[in-house]
């Protein structure tokens, strides 16, 4: 054992992110936490392994094993760049990444069987780990340009850490030629690095942990405003996204329809559950092609969906209902079978008038019904 007594706490630090790496690991096995989790948590573990190990060591002991600690090192390295790539959606190139590793390993073998040098082993291990970041830094811009706030600090501290790499490396270039002749884990720069890194790589575990359960939330809220066999909005998914559509509304006009399909029940006693779901989700995939960029659609119960239409004036929300009618009138569904649905429209002023609307938009519905189905009617 190579510490005095006093630094052991040095070993807080790499204890810490073995855990979070644990827990990382744990939720993508465990609990279906995405896989760059996985890889994220190999990468937390893998490193801390060999530095909190290599804090205990003794020079003597640190050149034998160094090599193989080096693996654990770049592994890591590995891991976390395979990990933000999964999370750009991107593929790795393994066989670089290999080729690198490889290429390394074998100089830092050389570099302490053949011709020991422990300054030349600590750079090469440095300029490794840069390359194998440098595979992610493109995918890694490309996510920051066009993600939310959280995702972009998570591609930022990513940054960050291979610009403290940079640093790093330059550091142990410039100050640290001398490094044979003193015990390495004693050096002020080794404790600082060591704490720098151990710094930088816990912000980068909370951000990554943090990303983990926004996605979650956001995962969950868009199930809980989802209808599961259709995709469309539910009810409340439908009702909050009128009152966002309402905030955002500048000009034009803004109409309810009430569509529901015609003698359904007649079609599932016909064909079954299973041909009448296939059915609704045909009609839903018409619906949600047919309307503009900014209305809503939702299905609001069994065979009822619910639009939310913005439109210049009451002519052009009839002719696009109407459109809508007639392609559902047109269309081969599952079966060869033929299916068609009633509307009843109403506009709203504001959405504190909603209820009105509905109720209105649903008496012309039956209204509809009650005139032979199969038409839209708006008054
Ligand atoms: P109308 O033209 O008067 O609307 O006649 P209808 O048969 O469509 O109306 P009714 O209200 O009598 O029947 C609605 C049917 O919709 C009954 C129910 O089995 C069916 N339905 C409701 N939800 C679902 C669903 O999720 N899947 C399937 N396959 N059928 C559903
Ligand atoms: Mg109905
Ligand atoms: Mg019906």
């Amino acid at each position: 054992m190579n510490l005095p007594d006093t630094q052991y706490f040095l070993l807080v630090y790499p204890i810490c992110l073995i855990l979070i790496g644990a827990v990382f690991i744990a939720a993508h096995l465990w609990f279906k936490a995405p896989k760059y989790l996985l890889w994220m948590g190999l990468g937390c573990i893998l490193p801390s392994v060999a530095l909190g190990s290599q804090t205990l060591m003794t020079n003597a002991q640190l050149r034998l094993t160094a090599p193989w600690f080096a693996l654990f090192y770049l592994g890591g390295a590995w891991a976390v760049v395979h990990g933000m790539l999964l999370k750009a959606n991107s593929k790795s190139n393994i066989f670089v990444a290999t080729t690198l590793i490889v290429v390394g390993m074998a100089l830092l073998l050389y570099f302490t069987h053949f011709d020991e040098k422990l300054w030349l082993r600590i750079i090469i291990i440095n300029i490794v780990i840069l390359c194998l970041e440098v595979l992610a830094l493109p995918k890694v811009y490309d996510l920051f340009k066009k993600t939310y706030a959280l995702e972009k600090i998570l591609c930022f501290s990513y940054v960050l850490l291979f610009s403290y790499g940079v640093i790093r490396t330059l550091i142990v270039i410039v100050y640290l030629q001398n490094l044979q002749d003193v015990n390495l884990v004693t050096t002020q720069w080794w404790m600082m690095m060591v704490a720098v890194n151990l710094l930088l790589s816990l912000w980068f575990a909370i951000i990554v942990s943090a990303v983990a359960v926004k996605e979650r939330f956001n995962i969950i809220n868009e199930e809980r405003l989802r209808d599961p066999l259709t995709k469309l909005y539910n009810r409340i998914g439908f009702l909050e996204k009128t009152k966002d559509l309402f905030n955002e509304l500048q000009h034009g006009e803004v109409y309810l329809v009430m569509s529901d399909i015609d003698n359904f029940k007649n079609i599932n006693d016909a064909w079954g559950h299973v041909i009448g779901d296939e059915i609704l989700c045909e009609i839903a995939d018409i619906c949600r092609s047919n309307i503009r960029q900014g209305d809503v659609v939702g299905r609001f119960g069994g065979e009822e969906f619910i639009i939310l239409l913005c439109s210049p004036d009451e002519k052009s929300s009839f002719a696009l209902v109407e459109r809508l009618r007639k392609k559902i009138e047109d269309q081969l569904f599952i079966n060869n079978i033929r299916v068609t649905a009633s509307f009843g429209a109403a506009r709203i002023m504001t959405d504190s008038q909603l209820s009105i609307a509905l109720e209105l938009a649903d008496q012309r519905l039956y209204h509809a019904k009650n005139n032979g189905r199969n038409r839209v009617c708006f008054n």
